[in-house]
């Protein structure tokens, strides 16, 4: 099966190039605290997400709004996703609850 996460830039149509470029210039200028080493910028080619990752599998993706780069969350229980923001409009705390979206998924994997 064809993998859909790309690193290729010859794969990134124009949008998504000029998302790469705001990234890499935000990040250029003020780092991203949560990143780590194996840094890579990825495209989804099905959603067209540009995002970066890390080694470890953090995500940062841009916030458009604010033209920072914010976290972006996995639940490793539940599989619910999206940044910390959004999260706390669902009444979900990714932060609070060290990757996972509430107490509940927590709980299970205690
Ligand atoms: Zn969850």
């Amino acid at each position: 099966m064809e993998s859909i996460v790309t690193t290729d830039f010859a794969k990134f149509g124009y949008r998504e190039l000029e998302i790469t470029g705001k990234l890499l210039i935000i990040y250029a200028e003020y780092g991203v605290s949560f990143l780590g080493d194996g840094l890579t910028i990825n495209l989804n080619i099905n959603s067209g997400y540009v995002f970066l990752s890390d080694e470890d599998f953090n995500v940062g993706v841009l916030e458009d709004a604010t033209a920072h780069i914010v976290q972006f969350f996995s639940c490793m229980e539940c599989g619910h996703e999206g940044t910390q923001e959004e999260a706390l409009e669902e009444d979900k705390d990714f932060l609070t609850y060290e990757g996972f979206c509430s107490k509940d998924c927590a709980l299970k994997n205690m």
